[in-house]
């Protein structure tokens, strides 16, 4: 039998402020209330993991072990086939970079080209098939868990289009669109995205009838 959330508080196992707010709207209509990490001074754990899977575990056992309440951890990225799906789990380190002053950043242009820059070396039969994945990790503090993934499948274009979205999504455009995912409306975007097919399949286990 599945364990379930039921009501309460869930730690949201990100220090980022816009995810959680992002998930902290998912999960109000069912009556949780979400605390991040940062907000409890949980440490960030290294994602030492090679899958999304074993990065979202990671994340969300590290943060219900620490504050003894369940907890959610997101992994995702973008993989392109011609890549050999790369840069997949890698796909926030590729955008990092090493400012002057010591302090990291993450540049998405640089990491964009050097996507695009890989699959020209390959030359014009480079496979751009790519897909956006996530995964939705529950961890309680008794050490079980639930995992849930989402993907989405696309093309990789170049060159970047929109302003609209954040990280990789200039570059992807879901099958049977044209417009990037950085163009079309966002709302629409978070209806079909990979983050939204994880989560409906969260809700249908943990909430459903
Ligand atoms: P992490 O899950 O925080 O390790 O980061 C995954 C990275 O994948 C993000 O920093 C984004 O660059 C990229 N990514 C994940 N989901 C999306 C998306 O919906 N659009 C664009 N980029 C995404």
């Amino acid at each position: 039998m599945m364990r379930r959330l039921g009501s309460g508080k869930l730690v949201i196992a990100t220090h980022n402020a816009g995810k959680l707010k992002e998930i902290s709207a998912l999960f109000a209509p069912y009556g949780m209330e979400c605390i991040s990490a940062g907000a409890l001074g949980l440490p960030e754990p290294a994602e030492t993991g090679t899958t999304f899977i074993e990065n979202a575990l990671i994340k969300a056992r590290a943060a219900a072990e620490a504050s003894q309440l369940p907890a959610l951890a997101d992994d995702s990225g973008l993989s392109v086939a011609g890549l050999g799906g790369r840069p997949g789990v890698y796909t926030a380190d590729w955008a990092e970079r090493q400012w002057f002053e010591g302090e990291p950043g993450r540049d998405w242009y640089m990491a964009m080209g050097k996507v695009e820059g890989m699959l020209q070396a390959i030359g014009p039969k480079a496979d751009r098939a790519c897909w956006f994945s996530c995964v939705l990790a529950i961890a309680w503090p008794d050490g079980e868990t639930a995992v849930y993934e989402g993907r989405v499948d696309g093309r990789y274009s170049w060159p970047p289009r929109g302003d609209r979205g954040f990280g990789y999504d200039p570059v992807f455009v879901a099958d049977g669109r044209t417009e990037t995912y950085a163009e079309i409306d966002p709302e629409e975007k978070h209806r079909t995205s990979h983050r939204a097919n994880a989560f409906a399949k969260l809700v249908a286990e943990q909430f459903g009838g």
